[in-house]
């Protein structure tokens, strides 16, 4: 059997942290599993679709490195859903509604006034068919089928379809609630496994029994825990946080990729470069029931690990030429986000203007000023002009460095000197100390 799974947003938007969350779980499991990835744009709602999303969902997949393996689409599926819900009206398994929604309303009101759980009524066979009205479609649910199912996070599921309201799958106007296309979808495509939030979990119930009446096996399901924010509450923010800010804040897709991977499960959060194993390593049972906590601070810090040990191979279309492996290599250790390094340039290659050295810096940065020329600039030259500077000044420790980083390097903190200064242009690093 291949594994395969699909992501399903709805192009009414664009994705956040949530369902990129989703996504990489899917892709993960269909990764580890030597399976299929499908992407599948859930656009019955042809108002609310838009083109730009769809585009911005498959830009934000590439840029975490989520590739497909099919992309499909809803909206040119509708004969295939046509077809299907004639088989189901066939046999009984849809039928015609002709409440407003100002009746049901008011029946759930009545219904919940008295205690009783608002679960829609059907109407007797031979009810009078209201003239002129076009009929909703809902689905009959099996009342004596218990549905149950294990989930593979939640583990054992249980419902009642006694309990449940019939769920519409389609409105007078004719066009389709998510229901009945998804699971449809899912059989047609050969999906092994559905792996969604939690949010869906009573969704499933109902398409349990669809895909059962529509003859096919229902796949493995996977309800993942929501994400909420550090405040414990699906914050605005978090509903919102989109790739494009991410990736203008110096988010590395690495880091989100690293974090969204295993927050939630009971796998340490780690600085992976490479996704080999996160892939290796998911396990639906080892993700929590309790709702994962997105910690924007933890993304940054994660962000600065992964920077820490990514080549400059991984970044360098995005680094001014100026920066090579060297020089990267020299710098990442200091970098919050890759853009950062491009503040280090004029500090390799000029232009440069030395900060005002203090007035008892002065012996340190002349001796250093005299000493320079003599030294080799290949040859570990950060040793042999700290030496040179501590024996014609006897200045030492903190005294001697610092006031020569800050001269070199206009800043009190950054990499290794001993890294750095081969790497600094030999003539700018003279000028900076004479300057000084
Ligand atoms: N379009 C649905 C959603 O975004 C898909 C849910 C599913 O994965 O079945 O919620």
């Amino acid at each position: 059997m291949t594994v395969v799974t699909r992501f399903a947003p709805s192009p009414t938007g664009t994705l956040h942290v949530g369902n990129v969350r989703t996504a990489l779980h899917n892709w993960l499991w269909a990764r580890k599993h030597g399976g299929r990835f499908l992407l599948r744009i859930d656009d019955t709602d042809v108002e609310r679709s838009k083109e730009e999303h769809v585009d911005a969902i498959r830009a934000d997949l590439a840029w975490l490195g989520l590739d497909i393996d099919g992309e499909e689409r809803q909206s040119a599926r509708f004969a295939l859903y046509e077809a299907e819900f004639e088989k189901l009206k066939a046999a009984g398994r849809v039928y015609a509604c002709y409440e407003t929604p100002e009746e049901l309303d008011i029946r759930r009101k009545i219904l919940l006034s008295r205690g009783l759980p608002p679960v829609y009524e059907r109407k007797p066979a031979d009810a009078p068919v209201p003239p002129g009205v076009a009929p909703h479609w809902r689905f009959r649910l099996d009342h004596d089928a218990p549905i149950e199912w294990t989930d593979l996070v939640r583990g054992d599921q249980h419902f009642e379809p006694k309990t449940m309201s019939d769920p519409v799958v389609r409105r007078a106007d004719g066009s389709w609630l998510y229901l009945l296309p998804s699971v449809i979808d899912d059989i047609a495509m050969a999906i092994t496994h559905v792996v969604r939030g939690e949010d869906h979990v009573s969704n499933t119930a109902a398409q349990i029994q669809m895909f059962q009446a529509l003859g096919a096996t229902p796949p493995a399901f996977a309800h993942e825990a929501l994400l909420v924010g550090t405040e414990g509450k699906l914050s605005k923010r978090l509903g919102s946080l989109g790739m494009a800010s991410l990736r203008d804040e110096g988010i590395e897709p690495a880091a989100l990729v690293a974090l969204l991977a295993r927050l939630g499960t009971s796998d340490p959060v780690e600085p992976v470069t490479s996704v080999e194993p996160l892939v290796q390593g998911i396990d639906f049972a080892r993700f929590g029931r309790a709702p994962a906590r997105f910690d924007e601070g933890e993304l940054a810090l994660l962000n600065q690990k992964i920077l820490h040990h990514t080549d400059h191979a991984a970044v360098a279309s995005r680094l001014p030429l100026a920066i090579d492996a060297a020089r990267w290599h020299a710098i990442r250790p200091n970098l919050m986000t890759v853009a950062e390094a491009a503040d280090w340039a004029p500090v390799f290659d000029g232009p440069f203007d030395p900060p005002a050295a203090d007035e008892s810096d002065r012996p340190v940065l002349a001796a250093a000023a005299a000493a320079a020329p003599g030294i080799a600039w290949d040859a570990d030259p950060w040793p042999a002009l700290t030496a040179a500077v501590k024996e014609a000044t006897g200045a030492k420790g903190r005294a001697l460095f610092l006031p020569l980083r800050r001269a070199l390097t206009g800043r009190d903190h950054g990499p290794d000197m001993a890294e750095l200064l081969p790497l600094i242009d030999k003539d700018q690093a003279l000028a900076r100390l004479s300057a000084a």
